[in-house]
Protein backbone atom coordinates (compact mmCIF):
# COMPACT_ATOMS: atom_id res chain seq x y z
CA UNK A 1 0.00 0.00 0.00
CA UNK A 2 2.82 2.41 0.10
CA UNK A 3 3.44 3.32 -3.33
CA UNK A 4 5.50 5.87 -4.57
CA UNK A 5 2.75 8.30 -5.02
CA UNK A 6 2.37 8.09 -1.11
CA UNK A 7 5.48 7.56 0.28
CA UNK A 8 7.80 9.06 -3.18
CA UNK A 9 11.52 8.25 -2.61
CA UNK A 10 13.19 11.60 -0.72
CA UNK A 11 16.32 13.29 -2.23
CA UNK A 12 19.75 12.75 -0.14
CA UNK A 13 20.44 14.88 2.41
CA UNK A 14 23.24 17.07 0.54
CA UNK A 15 25.52 17.66 2.77
CA UNK A 16 25.76 13.75 3.81
CA UNK A 17 26.00 13.10 -0.22
CA UNK A 18 28.65 14.99 -0.50
CA UNK A 19 30.56 13.38 2.47
CA UNK A 20 29.85 9.96 0.62
CA UNK A 21 31.06 11.12 -2.83
CA UNK A 22 34.38 12.25 -0.98
CA UNK A 23 34.90 9.20 0.65
CA UNK A 24 34.78 7.31 -2.40
CA UNK A 25 36.93 9.49 -4.30
CA UNK A 26 40.60 7.87 -4.17
CA UNK A 27 42.70 10.87 -5.39
CA UNK A 28 45.56 11.37 -3.20
CA UNK A 29 45.31 15.25 -2.61
CA UNK A 30 41.42 15.11 -2.31
CA UNK A 31 40.49 17.91 0.02
CA UNK A 32 37.17 17.95 2.05
CA UNK A 33 35.36 21.56 2.33
CA UNK A 34 32.14 20.00 3.13
CA UNK A 35 31.35 19.11 5.88
CA UNK A 36 30.80 21.18 9.59
CA UNK A 37 33.02 19.51 11.97
CA UNK A 38 36.78 20.90 13.14
CA UNK A 39 39.52 19.13 12.05
CA UNK A 40 43.44 19.85 12.88
CA UNK A 41 46.28 20.67 11.22
CA UNK A 42 46.61 16.89 9.99
CA UNK A 43 42.96 17.14 8.80
CA UNK A 44 42.07 14.67 11.71
CA UNK A 45 38.76 14.90 13.82
CA UNK A 46 40.20 16.88 17.33
CA UNK A 47 39.33 15.38 20.98
CA UNK A 48 39.47 18.37 22.71
CA UNK A 49 42.49 17.66 25.34
CA UNK A 50 40.39 18.72 28.57
CA UNK A 51 37.51 16.75 27.27
CA UNK A 52 40.06 14.24 27.36
CA UNK A 53 40.88 14.80 30.97
CA UNK A 54 36.97 14.85 31.53
CA UNK A 55 36.62 11.54 30.31
CA UNK A 56 39.06 10.12 32.44
CA UNK A 57 37.40 11.60 35.68
CA UNK A 58 34.18 10.29 34.50
CA UNK A 59 35.80 6.31 34.38
CA UNK A 60 37.42 6.65 37.41
CA UNK A 61 33.64 8.29 38.94
CA UNK A 62 32.25 4.80 41.02
CA UNK A 63 29.30 6.13 41.74
CA UNK A 64 28.23 6.64 37.82
CA UNK A 65 25.46 4.29 36.31
CA UNK A 66 23.23 4.16 33.54
CA UNK A 67 20.27 5.43 35.08
CA UNK A 68 17.85 7.66 33.46
CA UNK A 69 18.65 11.50 33.46
CA UNK A 70 15.35 13.55 34.32
CA UNK A 71 13.28 14.76 31.82
CA UNK A 72 14.53 17.93 31.26
CA UNK A 73 17.98 15.99 31.75
CA UNK A 74 21.56 16.82 33.87
CA UNK A 75 20.72 20.10 36.27
CA UNK A 76 24.25 20.66 36.65
CA UNK A 77 25.14 20.82 33.03
CA UNK A 78 21.82 23.11 31.99
CA UNK A 79 22.45 25.72 35.07
CA UNK A 80 26.24 26.13 33.59
CA UNK A 81 24.83 26.12 30.37
CA UNK A 82 22.55 28.99 31.27
CA UNK A 83 25.40 30.74 32.24
CA UNK A 84 27.45 30.43 29.57
CA UNK A 85 25.40 31.78 27.12
CA UNK A 86 23.64 34.20 28.94
CA UNK A 87 26.67 35.54 31.61
CA UNK A 88 27.17 34.72 34.90
CA UNK A 89 26.03 37.85 36.04
CA UNK A 90 22.54 37.82 34.14
CA UNK A 91 19.54 39.21 35.40
CA UNK A 92 17.14 36.99 33.76
CA UNK A 93 18.93 34.09 35.39
CA UNK A 94 19.19 35.81 39.24
CA UNK A 95 15.12 36.77 38.47
CA UNK A 96 14.69 32.83 37.45
CA UNK A 97 13.51 33.68 34.43
CA UNK A 98 15.12 31.35 32.47
CA UNK A 99 13.91 27.33 32.11
CA UNK A 100 16.42 25.21 30.42
CA UNK A 101 16.28 21.82 29.10
CA UNK A 102 18.63 19.17 27.88
CA UNK A 103 17.93 18.30 24.17
CA UNK A 104 19.68 16.06 21.47
CA UNK A 105 22.26 18.45 20.77
CA UNK A 106 21.37 21.74 18.89
CA UNK A 107 19.29 20.04 16.40
CA UNK A 108 16.94 18.95 19.17
CA UNK A 109 17.00 22.36 20.63
CA UNK A 110 15.80 23.74 17.60
CA UNK A 111 13.44 20.94 16.90
CA UNK A 112 11.91 21.09 20.76
CA UNK A 113 11.25 25.33 20.59
CA UNK A 114 9.97 24.53 17.13
CA UNK A 115 7.70 22.08 18.45
CA UNK A 116 6.80 24.37 21.12
CA UNK A 117 6.16 27.44 19.64
CA UNK A 118 3.88 26.05 17.00
CA UNK A 119 1.82 24.27 20.02
CA UNK A 120 1.85 27.62 22.00
CA UNK A 121 2.63 30.38 20.29
CA UNK A 122 -0.28 33.21 20.68
CA UNK A 123 -0.35 34.30 17.05
CA UNK A 124 -2.60 33.18 14.56
CA UNK A 125 -1.62 32.38 11.56
CA UNK A 126 2.21 32.07 13.32
CA UNK A 127 5.43 32.99 11.43
CA UNK A 128 8.34 32.34 11.43
CA UNK A 129 10.89 33.67 9.54
CA UNK A 130 14.50 32.63 8.82
CA UNK A 131 17.20 34.35 7.21
CA UNK A 132 18.18 33.40 3.40
CA UNK A 133 20.66 31.53 2.96
CA UNK A 134 20.30 29.52 6.29
CA UNK A 135 21.19 26.23 7.88
CA UNK A 136 19.40 23.85 5.31
CA UNK A 137 18.39 21.87 7.97
CA UNK A 138 16.03 25.08 9.61
CA UNK A 139 13.57 24.41 7.06
CA UNK A 140 12.99 21.05 7.55
CA UNK A 141 12.33 20.80 11.30
CA UNK A 142 9.89 23.58 10.84
CA UNK A 143 8.23 22.88 8.31
CA UNK A 144 8.06 18.90 10.44
CA UNK A 145 6.13 21.09 13.24
CA UNK A 146 4.31 23.05 10.73
CA UNK A 147 5.78 26.33 11.45
CA UNK A 148 4.86 28.31 8.59
CA UNK A 149 8.27 29.78 6.89
CA UNK A 150 9.06 33.06 4.66
CA UNK A 151 12.42 34.14 4.84
CA UNK A 152 14.38 38.02 5.27
CA UNK A 153 17.38 38.15 2.87
CA UNK A 154 20.54 37.97 4.73
CA UNK A 155 23.43 37.87 1.85
CA UNK A 156 24.65 40.24 -0.63
CA UNK A 157 26.46 38.83 -3.40
CA UNK A 158 28.06 41.76 -4.23
CA UNK A 159 29.21 42.72 -1.31
CA UNK A 160 29.46 38.99 -0.06
CA UNK A 161 28.73 40.49 3.73
CA UNK A 162 25.16 41.57 4.93
CA UNK A 163 22.35 42.51 3.08
CA UNK A 164 21.91 44.82 6.32
CA UNK A 165 18.84 46.98 4.64
CA UNK A 166 17.12 43.70 3.17
CA UNK A 167 17.69 41.99 6.12
CA UNK A 168 16.02 44.74 8.24
CA UNK A 169 13.15 45.98 6.25
CA UNK A 170 11.96 42.89 5.71
CA UNK A 171 11.47 42.21 9.41
CA UNK A 172 10.19 45.62 9.68
CA UNK A 173 7.12 44.45 7.08
CA UNK A 174 7.18 40.81 8.71
CA UNK A 175 3.62 40.87 10.27
CA UNK A 176 3.01 41.96 13.74
CA UNK A 177 4.63 39.20 16.39
CA UNK A 178 6.12 37.24 13.78
CA UNK A 179 9.36 34.78 15.48
CA UNK A 180 12.46 35.81 13.66
CA UNK A 181 15.18 33.10 13.66
CA UNK A 182 18.67 34.82 14.40
CA UNK A 183 21.83 32.97 14.25
CA UNK A 184 23.88 33.93 17.65
CA UNK A 185 26.91 34.14 15.99
CA UNK A 186 29.34 32.95 12.84
CA UNK A 187 26.47 32.70 10.66
CA UNK A 188 25.60 29.13 9.00
CA UNK A 189 26.54 29.41 5.51
CA UNK A 190 27.39 32.54 5.00
CA UNK A 191 30.20 32.97 7.82
CA UNK A 192 28.78 36.91 8.13
CA UNK A 193 27.28 38.23 11.60
CA UNK A 194 25.79 41.78 11.96
CA UNK A 195 28.37 43.93 13.85
CA UNK A 196 27.29 44.98 17.30
CA UNK A 197 25.64 48.44 15.79
CA UNK A 198 23.62 46.72 13.43
CA UNK A 199 22.51 43.91 16.41
CA UNK A 200 21.21 47.10 17.90
CA UNK A 201 19.22 48.03 15.37
CA UNK A 202 18.33 44.52 14.29
CA UNK A 203 16.37 44.49 17.68
CA UNK A 204 15.46 48.03 17.51
CA UNK A 205 13.11 46.29 14.82
CA UNK A 206 12.16 43.23 16.34
CA UNK A 207 10.68 45.44 19.64
CA UNK A 208 8.75 47.65 17.28
CA UNK A 209 7.40 45.08 15.90
CA UNK A 210 6.60 42.45 18.78
CA UNK A 211 8.30 40.03 17.07
CA UNK A 212 9.54 36.80 18.93
CA UNK A 213 13.72 36.51 18.97
CA UNK A 214 14.75 32.56 18.26
CA UNK A 215 18.84 32.34 18.74
CA UNK A 216 20.31 29.65 17.14
CA UNK A 217 23.90 29.59 18.86
CA UNK A 218 25.63 26.65 17.21
CA UNK A 219 29.56 27.76 17.99
CA UNK A 220 29.90 29.63 20.89
CA UNK A 221 33.87 30.15 21.84
CA UNK A 222 34.43 28.41 18.32
CA UNK A 223 33.58 31.44 16.33
CA UNK A 224 35.95 34.07 17.49
CA UNK A 225 37.87 32.26 20.63
CA UNK A 226 35.80 34.18 23.19
CA UNK A 227 32.82 32.79 24.51
CA UNK A 228 31.66 36.62 25.96
CA UNK A 229 32.00 38.22 22.66
CA UNK A 230 30.53 35.14 20.76
CA UNK A 231 26.94 35.62 22.92
CA UNK A 232 26.89 38.81 22.77
CA UNK A 233 24.03 39.29 20.48
CA UNK A 234 22.16 36.88 22.99
CA UNK A 235 22.92 38.78 26.04
CA UNK A 236 22.33 42.20 24.53
CA UNK A 237 18.40 41.24 23.71
CA UNK A 238 18.58 40.08 27.35
CA UNK A 239 19.72 42.87 28.97
CA UNK A 240 17.40 44.67 26.60
CA UNK A 241 13.91 43.21 28.27
CA UNK A 242 13.23 40.25 25.39
CA UNK A 243 11.19 37.43 25.78
CA UNK A 244 13.00 35.12 24.00
CA UNK A 245 14.39 31.38 23.25
CA UNK A 246 17.87 30.22 22.69
CA UNK A 247 19.05 26.87 20.97
CA UNK A 248 22.25 26.02 22.27
CA UNK A 249 24.74 23.83 20.83
CA UNK A 250 27.83 21.80 22.45
CA UNK A 251 28.86 19.95 19.57
CA UNK A 252 31.64 22.61 18.02
CA UNK A 253 32.43 23.81 21.00
CA UNK A 254 33.07 20.63 22.78
CA UNK A 255 34.02 18.36 19.55
CA UNK A 256 31.23 16.45 21.17
CA UNK A 257 29.18 16.32 17.73
CA UNK A 258 28.32 12.65 18.34
CA UNK A 259 27.06 12.63 21.91
CA UNK A 260 24.35 15.17 20.66
CA UNK A 261 24.45 17.51 23.53
CA UNK A 262 22.76 20.77 23.81
CA UNK A 263 20.11 22.61 25.53
CA UNK A 264 17.13 24.38 25.06
CA UNK A 265 16.32 28.12 26.61
CA UNK A 266 13.39 30.05 27.66
CA UNK A 267 13.44 33.72 28.85
CA UNK A 268 11.15 35.45 29.55
CA UNK A 269 10.93 39.31 30.16
CA UNK A 270 10.99 40.75 33.44
CA UNK A 271 7.63 41.31 35.55
CA UNK A 272 5.85 40.45 38.54
CA UNK A 273 4.47 37.08 36.52
CA UNK A 274 7.71 36.13 35.41
CA UNK A 275 8.22 33.23 37.58
CA UNK A 276 4.51 31.67 37.13
CA UNK A 277 5.17 31.79 33.29
CA UNK A 278 8.81 30.37 33.49
CA UNK A 279 7.14 27.22 35.38
CA UNK A 280 3.84 26.98 33.17
CA UNK A 281 6.49 27.11 30.18
CA UNK A 282 8.66 24.93 31.56
CA UNK A 283 5.98 22.28 32.32
CA UNK A 284 4.45 21.82 28.52
CA UNK A 285 8.16 22.02 27.33
CA UNK A 286 8.74 18.82 29.79
CA UNK A 287 5.62 17.67 28.43
CA UNK A 288 6.72 17.84 25.28
CA UNK A 289 10.14 16.13 25.82
CA UNK A 290 8.73 13.29 27.47
CA UNK A 291 6.99 12.52 23.99
CA UNK A 292 9.60 12.88 21.96
CA UNK A 293 12.73 11.79 23.83
CA UNK A 294 11.57 10.62 27.02
CA UNK A 295 15.10 11.49 28.79
CA UNK A 296 18.41 12.97 26.91
CA UNK A 297 21.71 10.98 27.22
CA UNK A 298 23.99 11.65 29.46
CA UNK A 299 27.45 10.89 28.43
CA UNK A 300 28.25 14.18 26.63
CA UNK A 301 26.35 16.38 29.15
CA UNK A 302 28.54 15.02 32.16
CA UNK A 303 31.91 15.67 30.21
CA UNK A 304 30.61 19.46 29.41
CA UNK A 305 28.93 19.74 33.12
CA UNK A 306 32.80 18.61 34.32
CA UNK A 307 34.06 20.97 32.72
CA UNK A 308 31.81 23.95 32.81
CA UNK A 309 31.57 23.69 36.46
CA UNK A 310 35.19 23.22 37.63
CA UNK A 311 37.21 26.68 37.08
CA UNK A 312 40.63 24.85 36.12
CA UNK A 313 38.95 22.74 33.57
CA UNK A 314 36.93 26.00 32.67
CA UNK A 315 40.30 27.45 31.68
CA UNK A 316 41.49 24.66 29.81
CA UNK A 317 38.59 24.61 27.61
CA UNK A 318 38.86 28.23 26.52
CA UNK A 319 42.63 27.45 25.76
CA UNK A 320 41.58 24.35 23.39
CA UNK A 321 38.67 27.12 22.04
CA UNK A 322 41.72 29.59 21.38
CA UNK A 323 43.16 26.18 19.74
CA UNK A 324 40.73 25.96 17.18
CA UNK A 325 39.11 29.18 16.57
CA UNK A 326 43.09 30.70 15.95
CA UNK A 327 43.81 27.92 13.50
CA UNK A 328 40.05 28.84 11.75
CA UNK A 329 41.28 32.24 11.08
CA UNK A 330 44.63 31.91 10.23
CA UNK A 331 43.15 29.19 7.37
CA UNK A 332 41.76 32.51 6.45
CA UNK A 333 44.02 34.38 6.45
CA UNK A 334 46.60 32.09 4.33
CA UNK A 335 43.42 31.38 1.68
CA UNK A 336 43.25 34.84 1.49
CA UNK A 337 46.34 35.99 0.72
CA UNK A 338 47.30 33.12 -1.56
CA UNK A 339 44.30 33.72 -3.80
CA UNK A 340 45.05 37.44 -3.75
CA UNK A 341 48.80 36.62 -5.10
CA UNK A 342 47.59 34.34 -7.58
CA UNK A 343 45.09 36.87 -8.93
CA UNK A 344 47.06 39.61 -8.36
CA UNK A 345 43.88 41.96 -6.80
CA UNK A 346 44.77 42.73 -3.68
CA UNK A 347 41.25 43.18 -1.49
CA UNK A 348 39.47 41.24 -3.96
CA UNK A 349 39.04 38.17 -1.14
CA UNK A 350 38.44 40.30 1.60
CA UNK A 351 35.27 38.51 2.77
CA UNK A 352 37.28 35.42 3.41
CA UNK A 353 39.09 37.30 6.60
CA UNK A 354 36.19 39.30 6.76
CA UNK A 355 33.65 36.59 7.69
CA UNK A 356 34.05 34.22 11.22
CA UNK A 357 33.43 30.71 12.08
CA UNK A 358 33.51 27.59 11.04
CA UNK A 359 32.37 29.00 7.23
CA UNK A 360 32.77 31.11 4.56
CA UNK A 361 30.97 31.99 1.27
CA UNK A 362 33.29 32.10 -1.19
CA UNK A 363 30.69 33.37 -3.78
CA UNK A 364 31.83 30.43 -6.08
CA UNK A 365 28.74 29.68 -8.32
CA UNK A 366 27.50 25.81 -8.74
CA UNK A 367 29.03 25.60 -11.95
CA UNK A 368 32.40 26.26 -10.71
CA UNK A 369 31.60 23.83 -7.18
CA UNK A 370 31.00 20.85 -10.10
CA UNK A 371 34.43 21.82 -11.87
CA UNK A 372 36.61 22.38 -9.12
CA UNK A 373 34.89 18.93 -7.56
CA UNK A 374 35.93 17.31 -11.12
CA UNK A 375 39.10 18.51 -12.14
CA UNK A 376 40.92 18.81 -8.65
CA UNK A 377 38.95 17.16 -6.13
CA UNK A 378 38.35 19.69 -3.68
CA UNK A 379 34.95 18.89 -2.18
CA UNK A 380 32.60 21.90 -1.07
CA UNK A 381 28.38 22.16 -0.73
CA UNK A 382 26.95 23.22 -4.20
CA UNK A 383 25.91 26.83 -3.04
CA UNK A 384 30.05 28.14 -2.90
CA UNK A 385 30.05 27.10 0.83
CA UNK A 386 33.41 26.64 2.35
CA UNK A 387 34.08 24.30 5.80
CA UNK A 388 37.32 26.45 6.95
CA UNK A 389 37.98 23.89 9.14
CA UNK A 390 39.03 21.36 6.07
CA UNK A 391 41.74 23.68 4.98
CA UNK A 392 45.59 22.75 6.55
CA UNK A 393 49.31 24.20 5.58
CA UNK A 394 49.31 20.88 3.69
CA UNK A 395 46.60 21.34 1.57
CA UNK A 396 45.60 25.42 1.31
CA UNK A 397 48.22 26.18 -1.71
CA UNK A 398 47.20 23.59 -3.82
CA UNK A 399 43.01 24.04 -2.97
CA UNK A 400 43.85 27.95 -3.32
CA UNK A 401 45.50 27.13 -7.08
CA UNK A 402 42.55 24.91 -7.92
CA UNK A 403 39.74 27.94 -7.10
CA UNK A 404 41.80 30.26 -8.37
CA UNK A 405 41.96 28.09 -11.54
CA UNK A 406 37.93 27.65 -11.66
CA UNK A 407 37.16 31.42 -10.93
CA UNK A 408 39.11 32.30 -14.44
N1 LIG B 1 22.29 25.31 14.08
C1 LIG B 1 23.22 25.66 13.19
C2 LIG B 1 23.18 27.01 12.59
C3 LIG B 1 24.23 24.77 12.85
O1 LIG B 1 25.17 25.14 11.98
C4 LIG B 1 24.25 23.49 13.44
C5 LIG B 1 25.26 22.51 13.04
O2 LIG B 1 25.82 22.51 12.00
C6 LIG B 1 23.25 23.18 14.38
C7 LIG B 1 22.30 24.11 14.66
C8 LIG B 1 23.12 21.91 15.13
O3 LIG B 1 24.10 21.02 15.21
P1 LIG B 1 24.04 19.84 16.27
O4 LIG B 1 22.66 19.26 16.22
O5 LIG B 1 25.07 18.90 15.79
O6 LIG B 1 24.33 20.45 17.58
Amino acid sequence: VFHHDIVPLAPEDPLFGLMAAYKKDDFDNKVDLGIGAYRDNNAQPWVLPVVKKAEELLRKDPNLNHEYLPIAGLADFTMAAQKLILGADSPAIKDKRVVSLQTISGTGAVHLGGLFLAHFYPRNPKQLYLSSPTWANHNQIFSNVKLPIKTYPYFSPHTKGLDFDGMLSTIEQAPEGSIILLHACAHNPTGVDPTRDQWKEIAKVIRAKNHFPFFDCAYQGFASGDLGNDAWAVRYFVSEGFELCIAQSFAKNFGLYAERTGVFHFVTGAGPDAQSTIARIGSQLTLLQRSEISNPPAYGARIASLVLNDPDLFKEWQANLRTMAGRIIDMRKALRSKLEQLNGKEGSWKHITDQIGMFSFTGLTEKQVVKVKDDAHVYMTKNGRISMAGLNTGNIDYTAKAIDTVMR
